[in-house]
Formats: structure tokens, sequence, C-alpha cells
């Protein structure tokens, strides 16, 4: 391509090298003075002048095919116009291709143009944002109000101590001179504490809902700007907008975010933080008595909150918003359910039981993909079916295609009915919900479980037959294919095996090193301190940790392994019912189980 491409670009060259040859040898038999000649004997048909070259060509009357003479002009030529004139030869002024540099010459100042139209536009941008860097804590205040939240107490559910300790700040808002005329000061700032989705910012809006007050809210994450001193002028904004609205509400989502120790982690030395946090200090002192603004603060991390930020005065009252029970996730799905029509046969009480650790966020985010789904299979109401489909969803991901028939399908088969089956006959372990070959999110086949009821507290039996139930999966992949044909989709199970067994034995106390926490969890995460690499144990414990670790690993492992041998008529019939029906549910699964070992009881007897 490339050399095809200079060949032609050689060819070119070699035609106007002859052109120009030509043009020479034209202009020695034909210059100025025949020009003159020709044109008094009347010989010259048509004249034609490029301006760009100054060269006249000239047409010639016994020259019929439009072959013109060539000849350079000088550069005043007043007696030749006039000749020409005289003469009444056709004439005119052309422009040939050769004038292309005239053409260029108009292009190289439209680019000129276009260069400083852009420069200019650039400027002028620039100039904006100056401006408007300028103005930004006064003109853009990332702050929202809302004049009435409309949210009610009666919309949040399952946090009902929280609700109660927030009872009061509602009539604070309400009723201040109540509590002034006995000379109560009247806290200002709120601190919520909890995991993301547990309902903060719709308790604090709710709070202003039932307190008939605006509610006025900015994130912290919205504090950190890169000019420095914009989110203390923001901060100012915002208590400046609040006082001309009292009584009101002021909440600030996420205030980690600003409120850090201040001198300590990663950010140390965040001028623009500090400042931040100086001026909201500055702010929550600054209101006199009561001025009717109760602020309301969010976190998910108390621990990296600035100690200042917690003294009498701020944010010292603390109310821990945490992941609802089973009677909380009930009523909270009874709050997203009312809007929604749900079949009569769907019990939210079943709901409730197979979703521990979800969020507020997460049973309303359950209830709308279970709609979602019923719209697409185009029923009429939720069923249990769409909830079971959106359940399993929010936990382990989508849904994917099922594998074909063949060895790998078979193992995975084998795996999972190893978790169900050492599962069911492990004393204190929860029962199968289901064993599932349709893969979901990163798991290629899948064995559920439902928590019995609500765990609190975990015993020392209930966490072995936890371990040995997740390390079912593995052990039936050892005692069917041999150690040789392990896998590694055994991975996560052994990961959790490993983190369980590790918190029975520093956490829990549960082995033989006694009960001694040897781990804190609660360090701060960023650095800074001397916290990396802290540890309250000694070399020699770690090693007697790791021992204990093994041993209940390998003892749990050697139940397990026993379980899958003594039972594999039993797993081999599971397993082709599986790979025949793909999922197999809770009740079948046991009464399976059941007939065979009753059985096996009879014989033995
Ligand atoms: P957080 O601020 O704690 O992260 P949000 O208040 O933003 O959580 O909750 C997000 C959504 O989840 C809410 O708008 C609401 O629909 C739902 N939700 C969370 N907790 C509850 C609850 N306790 N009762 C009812 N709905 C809740
Ligand atoms: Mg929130
Ligand atoms: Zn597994």
């Amino acid at each position: 391509m490339l050399r095809i491409m200079a060949s032609s670009l050689l060819l070119l060259q070699t035609l106007f090298v002859g052109n120009i040859a030509l043009a020479q040898q034209k202009k020695e038999s034909f210059n100025y003075s025949d020009l003159l000649r020709s044109i008094e004997t009347g010989e010259v048909r048509k004249i034609t002048i490029d301006p760009a070259t100054n060269i006249a060509n000239v047409y010639l009357k016994k020259e019929t095919d439009n072959k013109a003479e060539q000849v350079k002009l000088f550069n005043q030529n007043p007696e030749l116009i006039a000749k020409i004139r005289s003469k009444k030869i056709d004439f005119a002024v052309e422009s040939s291709a050769a004038s292309s540099a005239a053409v260029i010459n108009l292009m190289q100042i439209g680019l000129l143009l276009l260069l400083i139209f852009g420069l200019f536009l650039l400027i002028k941008r620039s100039a904006s944002t100056a401006a408007g860097a300028m103005n930004f804590g006064k003109s853009r205040a990332r702050f929202q109000m809302e004049a009435a939240t409309g949210v009610e107490f009666k919309d949040v559910a399952g946090i009902e101590e929280a609700k109660e300790e927030l009872q009061e700040v509602v009539i604070f808002l309400k009723t201040p001179d109540k509590f002034t005329a006995v000379g109560a000061k009247i806290p200002r700032g709120v601190l919520l504490v909890g995991p993301p989705g547990t309902g903060k910012t719709l308790l604090a809006k709710a709070i202003a809902g039932e307190a008939q007050v605006p509610f006025f809210s900015i994130s912290g994450s919205e504090f950190v700007e890169m000019f420095v001193g914009v989110g203390a002028s923001r901060v100012r904004d915002l208590f400046r907008k609040a006082k001309e609205n009292a009584p009101c509400l002021v909440f600030i989502d996420e205030i980690d975010a600003v409120g850090r120790q201040r001198g300590a982690g990663i950010g140390g030395g965040n001028d623009e933080r500090e400042q931040t946090l100086n001026q909201l200090l500055t702010e929550m002192d600054g209101f006199e008595g009561n001025t009717g603004i109760i602020v309301i603060a969010a976190t998910n991390r108390p621990d990296v909150l600035d100690s200042a930020l917690l003294r009498p005065g701020r944010f010292d009252r603390q109310v821990i918003v945490d992941y609802p029970d089973m009677k909380g996730r009930l009523g909270i799905l009874e709050v997203h359910g009312a809007n929604k029509k749900i079949d009569p046969q769907v019990s939210l009480e079943t709901i409730a039981q197979r979703t521990p650790g979800f969020s507020g966020a997460d049973l309303a985010n359950l209830l709308n993909e279970a709609a979602i789904l019923t719209v697409r299979r185009r029923k009429e109401a939720i069923t249990m079916a769409e909830i079971d489909a959106a359940i399993d969803r929010v936990i382990a991901g989508m849904e994917g295609t099922p594998l074909v028939d063949g060895k790998s399908k078979r193992l995975i088969a084998y795996h999972e009915i190893g978790h169900g089956i050492v599962g069911t006959l492990t004393k204190g372990h929860d029962p199968v919900e289901k064993v599932t070959l349709i893969p979901r999110g990163q798991a290629r086949g899948l064995t559920w479980f439902t928590p019995d009821e609500e765990q609190g507290l975990v015993s020392r039996t209930q966490l072995f037959a936890r371990i040995t139930g997740l390390l079912g999966g593995r052990a039936a992949e050892d005692v069917i294919f041999g150690e040789a044909e392990i896998t590694t989709g055994a991975g996560n199970d052994i990961e959790r095996v490993t983190s369980l067994t590790r918190q029975m034995v520093t956490k829990f106390g549960m082995s033989d090193l006694g009960p001694i926490a040897l781990e804190d969890d609660n360090q701060p995460i960023f650095l800074g301190n001397d916290s990396v690499n802290r540890s309250d144990y000694s070399q020699e414990i770690a090693e007697k940790i790791d021992k204990q670790i093994r041993s209940i690993v390998f003892q749990c492992y050697q139940n397990a392994k026993q379980i899958i041998q003594e039972n594999r008529p039993v797993i081999d019939m599971l397993v082709d019912l599986l790979i025949e029906k793909e999922t197999i549910d809770g009740d079948s699964f046991r009464e399976i189980v059941n007939n065979y070992t009753s059985k096996s009881l009879e014989i033995a007897r």
C-alpha cells in the first residue's frame, strides 16, 4: 500500500517536470514581442491572463484545437491591454490551477481566524470558571431543602428503639417552650450510627415530617471540594438558611467524610476538611439556647469521628440504627408491601425468616425486584415464586444458564449434595432450603439453608455444624472422585471455614486456648497510629492459634467425610435426581434422606 503510493507520486513528479520543460520550449518560440506583433496583425483569437502567475494564454486563429501559446507578461502592460481593446480580441482574466497558491493563502487566513476564535473561546471559558470558583460557596450551595418531607414515623419500621429515642426530638421541635420553661436545654445534635441502608436518612426525614418543619440536608462528601474554604462557606450558608427557617432540621449525611479525627490517618493535613469541620463546630456552638434548629448527622463509621464532634452540646446523643431483626423485617416488608399487589398466599413472615442480614433498603429492593418480575411474567399479583427468585437474586446474583450434562456437572452435583446431606445429618445445622445446579453470580451450584430462628447468639455446636456443612462439598469431591480430582470449586467454602474457625479461636474463646480475646477488630482501618501489624499476642501464641484452627477444621472435615461415606447410596440417588431436575427443594431433600436413614436403621436392627 505504502509502496504503491510512493511510485505514483514519483510518476506525478515526472509529469510535472515534462510540463515545465514544455512550457519553457514554447516560451522560447513565442515571446512578448511575438504576442504584440500577432495582436497587431490580427492573428490572435483569444487571450486569457492568469493573474497569479502573470502568464497569458494566447490562442491563435490558425491553431484550431484550442492550443495556447504561453507568454510570460511583465508586471505592467498598459499597451497590451490597450492593443487588445482596440483589436476587440476576446479577453479574460482566469485563475487556472496554477493560482492555487492564492487558494492556499486564503486557507491559511481561514485557519488563522479559526485558531484565534478557538483561543478566544478558551480564554472566555477559563475566565468564567475562575469567576465560578470565586462565588462557589455562595451561589452553588449544594444543600437541599424540603419544605415538607411527607415521611412519617409509620413509614419507618423495624428500628423501634431508634424511633422511640427520636420521638423526643419531634417534641423538641414542636414545642420548645415546654422545655425552656423548666430551664432544660434542648440537645442540638443527634448522631445516627448504623450500616448503609438501615433507614437513617428515612428516619431523619420522618422526624422533620412528624414535626412539620423544613428539612435541610447535605452530604459530607459534598464538602470535600478542591478549593480550600468552599466547604466552610457551604456550612456557613447552610446554617444561615437554617436559621432563617427555624424551627427546622439539618441533616448531615456521611459526616465521617468531614468529621474524621483531625491530624490522623491518610487524609491527615487536609486543610479543606479541617476548615469545614471547624466551621461546623463553630456553627453548632454558635446557636445560643433554643434557636429551634436540631442537627442530625449520620455515619457508619463512628470510630473515626473527631472527638470534638461528640462533645456535649454537639453530637452528644447517639442513636444506633442497626439491621432489623426478624420482627423488624416483617414490619419493613409490611410497609413496602402496602402499595403493592401481593397474592394472599404469600407469607411475609416466611420472607422475613429467609432474609437475615437484610437491611431495610435490601428488603425494599427485594419487593421491587419481585414486582418487576411479576410484570415480566404477566401475572396479576406477586406470588412466592417471584419473591423466591428475587431473594436468590439479591443474595447470590444473576441466574446463569445451567451446564450441559457431563463430568463437571456431575462433580458439582456431588459437591452440592455433599453440603446438603452433611448439613442435614449434622446436629445443630440449619435446615436445607434447596439445592440447585442453576448457576448464579460466581457460583456454579448452590445449596441454600434457612436460618432456623433469629440467631442472636450462636452456640459452639452450631458453629461446629456450620463448619462441617461448609466442608461437606469438598468432602464429597474427595470421597467420591478421590483426592486427585478435588477442584477449586470449594475455594469460597474453605475461606469461610477458615475465617469462622479463626473467630472461634481468637474472639469467641471456643478452643483449648480458653476464653481469651486474641484479636480486636475495632481498630481503625486507616493508617496513622501504630495500628499496622499490631497484634495482641506473641509469636508463640500465634503458633498455638494456628494449631487450634487446624485441629478444629480437621475434626470437622473427618466428620463430613464420614457422613458422605456412610450415606453413599442416598447421595448417588440425590445426585441423579438433581441432575435430572436441576433443583431439589428442602422438604423433598429431607424426605429422601429420612426414608433412607430409617431404612438403614431397620436393616441395622
Ligand atoms: P441509610 O440512610 O441508612 O443508608 P436510607 O434511609 O437511605 O438508608 O434507606 C434507603 C431506603 O430503604 C429508604 O428510602 C426506604 O425505602 C428503605 N428503608 C430502609 N430502612 C427502612 C426502614 N427501617 N423502614 C422502612 N423502609 C426502610
Ligand atoms: Mg442515607
Ligand atoms: Zn461449596
